[in-house]
């Protein structure tokens, strides 16, 4: 049984990797034992060390994906080092707050281009390495409840969430026939640096928490299963699918 979720031997990249979400599923992919390629703008060490607590490998890939300039590059440096890679978790993402009637397109661009746009293309660039390896893969992309809802202030990163969850479908049904799935997690509310403003503002948080069932913010550490489960053997027969995790916030 625990075969389905063990993925020693497998390679999977992580964006977005120093902080946050993305350190919690770089330590729970490498508890499950794959090695790890975090990918972030700057140092990684505080992920490393908990990776390598695990006793698996980690490689830092320090990339800008505001623009899709690094994906060969990314996928350079996972081979160099590993020789193959089997997972890619399409993690990075910003949010920028502002009324709908002041938004720029400045913030606009920004929020698309890291959001969406980079994560189409580098989705592309490890599906034709997948399809040159011959044995399928798993992309997993962070979606969110404002893949569901409309939000507040938020016009870009609604708009980009939404995306993934069409995206995840889309490529999904191109993919399955190579084998490869094609995923999404909705985070809930989670308590990492993309909510630090929503925390610190006491009415607010208050509207979020009562509206929770599970009564608490989520942590890195609650994605663990999920990433897990999309990461592996597991969920071989399942395509196109966001899963959330989020205390019942879409169940009320
Ligand atoms: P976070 O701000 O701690 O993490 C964001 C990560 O993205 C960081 O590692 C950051 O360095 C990276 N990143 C941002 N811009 C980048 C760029 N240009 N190039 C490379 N890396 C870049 O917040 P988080 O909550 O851990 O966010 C992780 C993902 O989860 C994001 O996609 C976010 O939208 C999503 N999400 C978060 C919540 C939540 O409640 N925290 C809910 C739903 C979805």
């Amino acid at each position: 049984m625990n075969d389905l979720f063990d993925l020693k031997g497998k390679v999977a990249v992580v964006t977005g990797a120093n902080t946050g979400l993305g350190q919690g599923m770089c330590k729970a992919l490498a508890s499950a034992g794959a090695d790890i390629a975090g990918v972030a703008r700057r140092d990684c060490s505080e992920t490393k060390a908990l990776v390598e607590k695990e006793g698996v490998k980690f490689l830092e890939v320090i990339a800008d994906l505001s623009s899709t300039e690094p994906c060969e590059r990314i996928l350079k440096e996972v081979l160099d080092a590993y020789g193959h890679v089997d997972i890619l978790v399409n993690n990075a993402g910003i949010i920028k707050r502002e009324d709908a009637i002041d938004f720029s397109l400045e913030s606009w661009d920004s929020v698309i281009n890291v959001n969406l746009r980079t994560v189409f293309y580098l989705s592309q660039v490890f599906a034709r390495q997948f399809v040159k390896q011959g044995n399928g893969g798993k992309i997993i992309s962070t979606a969110s409840m404002l893949s569901y809802q409309g939000g507040i202030r938020v016009p870009a990163y609604t708009a980009s969430k939404s995306a993934i969850l069409g995206l995840t479908r889309a490529l999904a049904n191109e993919w399955a026939k190579y084998d490869i799935n094609v995923n999404g997690i909705a985070p809930g509310y989670m308590a990492t640096n993309n909510t630090a403003q929503l925390r610190d503002d006491e009415k607010r948080s208050e509207e979020i928490l009562g509206r929770i069932p599970a009564g608490r913010w989520g942590t890195p550490d609650d994605m663990a299963g999920a990433v897990i489960f999309l990461a592996s053997k597991a969920s071989d027969y399942v395509n196109g699918f966001t899963i959330a995790v989020d205390g019942g916030w879409l169940a009320r």
